[in-house]
């Protein structure tokens, strides 16, 4: 755990987050500053800061696992988008690993 990460901060329970989906390893809940009608953040539990961080590749198969029942959860109509932003260049804000599941309208290609 990592005191200075928020996401962190949620998982200990230390900040208040609207859950969607928890398991043993991840944990899912909706973005604070929604880029669509649903945008739920999936995060590994323990503090990743990046994909290229991953040191267990059976971590992958948990998050997808989880993204998997948040979809089933939310069952977007028409499709949804999942992003997972890595470093400066692609805008990563919160260095937690996280994937953004966005839906609920049409997204546009490609991303900026
Ligand atoms: P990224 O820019 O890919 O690192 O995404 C970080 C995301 O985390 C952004 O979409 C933020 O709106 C979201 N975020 C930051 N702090 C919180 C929080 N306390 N609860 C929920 N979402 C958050
Ligand atoms: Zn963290």
């Amino acid at each position: 755990m990592s005191q200075s990460c928020p996401f962190c901060r949620i998982v200990s329970g230390e900040l208040k987050a609207d859950i969607v989906y928890e398991d043993e390893t991840c944990l899912a809940f909706r973005d604070i500053a929604p880029q669509a009608p649903s945008h739920v953040l999936i995060i590994p539990k323990d503090h990743v800061p990046s994909a290229s961080h991953v040191e267990d590749h059976v971590l992958w198969v948990s998050l997808m696992v989880a993204v998997r029942e948040v979809v089933r959860r939310i069952s977007p109509d028409s499709g949804y988008r999942l992003v997972v932003n890595c470093g400066e260049d692609a805008g990563q804000t919160v260095p937690h690993l996280h994937v953004h599941l966005l839906s609920g309208r049409p997204l546009g290609w490609p991303p900026g």
